[in-house]
C-alpha cells in the first residue's frame, strides 16, 4: 500500500481526513514528514483519552474527607537515625538498586535563554549548567560508593536533540557516558472544540507534552524501567531540572524508603505561612492528594498543632522516591488526562499560521499526582527548605537565577585555605564578630587561625601574640587585622595594663617588613572634594626613616654645622652643611637604607601587580640630587631587572615624575593608580587624601611585604565613642565597611593565591552589594551626614549588614 493510502485508511477510521488536505502540494519531503507525523499519533489512546476527561473545572472539596497526611521529619544530621539511614541508602545505591531521573522537558525561555533549561548558567563563577550541577552530585556519589547510579534525563520533543548535544559536546561532564540516559516525554494531539485534530504546518499535526504526569508512561515507552540498570533498580529517584539544591539520590531518602517499606516517599516542605501559594498534601477520601491552594479554606489553611505547626502545611518540594514495582503497577495503564481549554497555534482554513485571541482548543495533559489514587502507602518525607528546595522559575524576584544563588551559598558554603585573623579592640571588635556571624558566616566556612590581640591578651602573653600574629602572616601570606589599641599612659590606667606596649602595627610592620597602602571607598553620593576623581587613588607610604627618624639640633651663631662619615676603617670624610657665620640656626641629619628603600619598591611593584593599576613614585631629585636620586635609582633598577615584563604582562605601567608635576596630575587625574610616596610626602598626603574622599570610616588598607604577604586593615581606631554606647546597650550605627573591606580583601588574596573563584566572586559581590546598598541611600549614621542622596535611611549596625548579605548573591 502507499503512504497516501496507508494514512487515509488511519485517518479515515477516525473522522480525521482533514489532515491529508495538503497532500498534493507536499514535496517528497513533505510527504514524509507529514507520514511521520501522523503514524507518531497513537489514534486509539488520544480519542480514548479525549472521550473520558471531564471539564477540568476544579471539584468541590465541602464534602469530602479530608486528614492530614503522615510525615516522616527528615533527622538532623548527627543523630543516629540520620546515619542509620544514610548507610541503608548507600549500600542501596552501591548495590545499584537506585535510579535517577531528571525532570528536564523545559525550555529556558522564561529565565531569557534559549535552548533546554538544563543548559542554563546560573551565574556561578565556574558558569557550570543545571546539567552539569545535577552530574556533579552523582560523581560525588560515586566517589563515596564506587558506583555510578545511572541518569535518566526526560526531555521533551523540543529539546530532546538540544539536550543530547549538550551532553556529547561538553564530554558528560566526565561521568560515564553510558549512565546518562535521554528519554522523550510522549506528545498527545491537540483537538479543536468539536473534537478534530489540526495542523500546525502543512505536513504536521499540532501535538503537545502530555503533562508531567507523562512521566510514568514516558518510563516505560521511553525503555527506563526496562534498560539494564532499570531492571536491577529497587528504587526510582525523581526530581526536576530546576531545582538547583535538590540531593539526588539523598542516601537518606533512600534509606528511609527501605526502612519504612512505603511504596512512595515524596519531600515535602513547610509553607511559609499559611497564605503561601502552593498546594499541600492531605488525605482527601482515603487517598493521598495534593490539593491547591485555591481549594485550602482559609479554616484549613490556618489549622496549627499544638506545637504551632501547620496541620496541612506539608507543600510539595517535586522530588520522590518510588518503589519500582509500584510503578510498575500504575504506569502500564497510565494515568488519566485532564482537559485544558488554551489557545495553540495552528493553521487557519486557509493553510495560514494564525494565534487565537481566545483559548478555543482542547490540551490533554496527565497529572503527576494523580498516581497518589493508585498508591495508598505515599508518605510525606519532611526536609528543611534551605537545605534543599531553591527552584529557578523566574527570570527575577521569587524562585529566580538570584534567589537560587543566594541559597544555593547558603548550603553549599565556600571552602578556603587559612589566613591569618587577627582580633582587636573595643567597638571594632564588636563590629568584627557581626561581620563575621552576619555576612560571612552566611556564604563560607570560615577556615582562620585565629589570634586574640584584643588589649588584655596582649597584656597577659606581654605581647607574644602580636608577634606571633605577623608570623603567621608571614607563613600564610595573608591575614586581617581589627583595629587594635594602641596604649598610651590614659590607656594603661583604664585597662590596668602591665606596661606601655608597643602599636601592634608597629610590630607587625617590623616583622613583615611592609608597606602600607591606603585606599578609599568609593560610593554613589558621597563625592570627592575633587569632582573629576572618579577611581580610588592608593596612597604608599614608605613608613622608614627620613625625618621620623632624624636627629636634629640649634644652631649657635658662629658654628659650623658637618656630616661626618665615619668608616670602620677609622677613615673619614666631612661634608659641610653650614656656616652659621652670623645667625642662630637648625640643622637636621636624616637617612636612610637601600635596603629599605627597596623593600619599598618592591611592595609598591607587588601591590600594583596585584591590583592591576598604574604605580607612580615621585620624589625631589633635581634639587635632591643624591638622597632622592638613590630612591628614583632603586626603584628603577628594581622595575627594570624585577617586574618590567609582569608590569607589560597585566597591561600597566611604572613612571617616576617629580613629585611638585605629581601632585598637579593627581588632582587632574580620574583615580584608578597607586601613587608611592616617601615617607613625609605619605603621611600628608595620606589625610589629605582621607579628607578629600569623605570619610576615615571609608579607607581601608593594606600592609604589603615585599616577600608577597598581605595584611587587611581598616584604617580607623577602635572607636571607642562608639564602644561606650554599645556597652550601655544602645544600638550603634557604627559604620562597618573599613573593616569588611579588609575581610573581602584577604579573602580575595587568599583566593587569589589558590585559584578559588568561589571565594574571588564572593569579594566581588560583597564590595558591590555594600556600595550598592549606600548608594541606594540605605547607610550608616556617619555616611547619611555626608551623602547627597535624596531618600536616606539610617541603618544600625545589624541593619546595615544583614542588607548587605541579604544582596550578595541578588
Ligand atoms: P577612631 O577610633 O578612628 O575614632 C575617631 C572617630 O571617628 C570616632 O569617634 C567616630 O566619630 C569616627 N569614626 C571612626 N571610625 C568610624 C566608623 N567605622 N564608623 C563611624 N564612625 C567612625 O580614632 P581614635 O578615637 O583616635 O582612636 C581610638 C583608639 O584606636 C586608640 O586607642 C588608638 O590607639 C586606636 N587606633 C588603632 C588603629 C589601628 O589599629 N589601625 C588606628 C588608629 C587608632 P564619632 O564619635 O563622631 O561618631
Ligand atoms: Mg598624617
Amino acid at each position: 500500500m502507499d503512504k497516501y493510502s496507508e494514512l487515509l485508511d488511519i485517518t479515515k477510521k477516525y473522522g480525521q481526513e482533514h489532515l491529508l488536505k495538503y497532500w498534493d502540494v507536499l514535496d517528497g519531503e513533505g510527504r514524509d514528514k507529514l507520514y511521520a507525523s501522523i503514524k507518531s499519533v497513537d489514534f486509539e489512546k488520544s480519542f480514548n483519552a479525549l472521550s473520558k476527561t471531564g471539564s477540568g473545572a476544579g471539584e468541590d472539596i465541602s464534602e469530602d474527607d479530608i486528614r492530614p497526611i503522615s510525615v516522616i521529619e527528615k533527622p538532623s544530621e548527627n543523630t543516629a537515625e540520620y546515619k542509620a539511614y544514610h548507610d541503608k541508602g548507600i549500600e542501596v545505591i552501591k548495590a545499584g538498586g537506585v535510579i535517577a531521573v531528571t525532570m528536564a522537558g523545559g525550555q529556558g525561555s522564561r529565565l531569557g535563554h534559549e535552548g533546554p533549561k538544563g543548559t542554563f548558567d546560573m551565574g556561578l563563577p565556574t558558569h557550570k549548567s543545571l546539567f552539569e550541577l545535577q552530574v556533579d552530585q552523582l560523581s560525588e556519589l560515586a566517589k563515596k560508593t564506587g558506583a555510578y547510579v545511572h541518569l535518566f534525563i526526560m526531555t521533551s520533543e523540543i529539546n530532546h536533540k538540544g539536550t543530547c548535544d549538550f551532553f556529547e559536546e561538553n564530554g558528560y561532564f566526565g561521568y560515564p557516558k553510558d549512565k546518562i540516559s535521554f528519554f522523550c516525554q510522549n506528545m498527545i494531539p491537540v483537538f479543536d472544540l468539536n473534537g478534530n485534530m489540526m495542523l500546525a504546518a502543512k505536513d504536521k499535526v499540532v501535538t503537545a507534552a502530555d503533562g508531567n504526569g507523562g512521566i510514568f508512561s514516558a518510563l516505560i515507552s521511553g525503555g527506563v524501567l526496562d534498560s539494564e540498570d532499570g531492571k536491577k533498580a529497587e528504587f526510582v529517584y525523581i526530581s526536576q531540572i530546576d531545582n538547583c539544591l535538590a540531593r539526588l539520590c539523598d542516601p537518606v531518602f533512600i534509606g528511609c524508603a527501605l526502612a519504612s517499606g512505603k511504596s512512595c516517599l515524596t519531600k515535602t516542605l513547610m509553607k511559609t505561612g499559611p497564605d503561601e501559594k502552593a498546594g499541600v498534601y492531605c488525605v482527601k477520601n482515603g487517598k493521598p492528594c495534593v490539593i491547591e491552594y485555591t481549594e485550602v479554606s482559609p479554616e484549613m489553611a490556618n489549622m496549627s498543632n499544638p506545637d504551632g505547626s501547620f496541620v496541612y502545611g506539608d507543600v510539595n518540594a517535586g522530588i520522590y522516591l518510588f518503589k519500582k514495582s509500584a510503578l510498575e503497577k500504575v504506569a502500564g495503564n497510565g494515568l488519566p488526562y485532564h482537559r485544558y481549554i488554551k489557545k495553540v497555534e495552528r493553521l487557519d482554513e486557509n493553510g495560514i499560521l494564525f494565534k487565537p485571541e481566545k483559548p478555543d482548543s482542547v490540551k490533554l495533559e496527565m497529572f503527576l499526582f494523580d498516581i497518589f489514587n493508585y498508591i495508598d502507602d505515599v508518605t510525606a518525607f519532611r526536609i528543611k527548605r534551605e537545605d534543599e528546595f531553591a527552584p529557578i522559575k523566574n527570570a527575577t524576584g521569587i524562585d529566580s537565577p538570584a534567589s537560587a544563588r543566594d541559597l544555593y551559598y547558603r548550603r553549599n558554603k565556600i571552602q578556603m585555605n587559612k589566613i591569618a585573623e587577627l582580633d582587636g579592640d573595643e567597638m571594632t571588635r564588636v563590629v568584627w564578630q557581626k561581620i563575621k556571624d552576619i555576612v560571612l558566616s552566611s556564604y563560607i566556612d570560615l577556615n582562620t587561625e585565629y589570634y586574640d590581640l584584643g588589649i588584655m591578651s596582649r597584656d597577659s602573653s606581654d605581647d607574644s601574640v602580636t608577634k606571633e600574629a605577623a608570623l603567621a602572616i608571614k607563613r600564610l601570606k595573608v591575614g586581617v587585622k581589627c583595629a587594635t589599641i594602641t596604649p598610651n599612659a590614659q590607656r594603661v590606667t583604664e585597662y590596668g595594663l602591665k606596661k606601655l606596649w608597643r602599636s601592634p602595627n608597629a610590630t607587625i610592620r617590623e616583622i613583615l617588613d611592609g608597606t602600607v597602602f591606603r585606599s578609599p571607598v568609593i560610593v554613589k553620593g558621597i563625592d570627592p572634594m575633587v569632582k573629576g576623581w572618579k577611581k580610588p587613588i592608593v596612597i604608599a607610604r614608605h613608613a622608614y626613616g627620613d625625618i621620623y627618624a632624624a636627629v636634629e639640633t640649634k644652631a649657635e651663631k658662629g658654628s659650623k654645622a658637618f656630616i661626618t662619615l665615619k668608616k670602620d676603617d677609622g677613615t673619614s670624610t666631612e661634608i659641610p652643611v653650614h656656616d652659621f657665620k652670623d645667625t642662630d640656626g637648625i640643622v637636621l641629619g636624616m637617612h636612610n637604607t637601600d635596603k629599605s628603600i627597596a623593600s619599598f619598591a618592591r611592595s609598591c611593584m607587588n601591590y600594583a601587580l596585584s591590583v592591576k593599576q598604574d604605580l607612580w613614585f615621585s620624589a625631589k631629585d633635581t634639587v635632591s640630587k643624591t638622597y632622592d636620586h638613590r630612591f628614583k635609582d632603586i626603584f628603577q633598577e628594581i622595575f627594570d631587572n624585577e617586574f618590567k615584563d609582569r608590569f607589560d604582562e597585566a597591561g600597566i605601567t611604572y613612571f617616576y615624575t617629580l613629585i611638585d608635576d605629581a601632585v598637579a596630575r593627581v588632582v587632574r587625574s580620574e583615580g584608578g593608580f597607586v601613587w608611592a610616596c616617601k615617607n613625609y610626602d605619605g603621611d600628608v598626603f595620606s589625610d589629605m587624601l582621607a579628607a578629600c574622599f569623605g570619610s576615615l570610616s571609608m579607607m581601608t588598607s593594606v600592609l604589603v611585604s615585599p616577600d608577597g604577604c598581605f595584611e587587611y586593615e581598616a584604617a580607623h581606631g577602635t572607636i571607642p565613642r562608639h564602644y561606650k554606647r554599645y556597652l550601655n546597650g544602645e544600638a550603634t550605627s557604627t559604620n562597618p565597611i573599613a573593616t569588611l573591606f579588609a575581610w573581602t580583601g584577604a579573602l580575595r588574596k587568599r583566593g587569589e593565591l589558590d585559584g578559588n573563584v568561589f571565594l574571588i566572586d564572593f569579594a566581588d559581590r560583597t564590595e558591590k552589594a555594600t556600595i550598592e546598598l549606600v548608594g541606594s541611600g540605605r547607610m550608616t549614621g556617619d555616611l547619611v551626614k555626608l551623602s547627597s542622596c535624596e531618600d536616606k535611611v539610617t541603618l544600625d549596625l545589624d541593619g546595615f549588614l544583614s542588607e548587605v548579605a541579604e544582596n550578595i548573591y541578588k
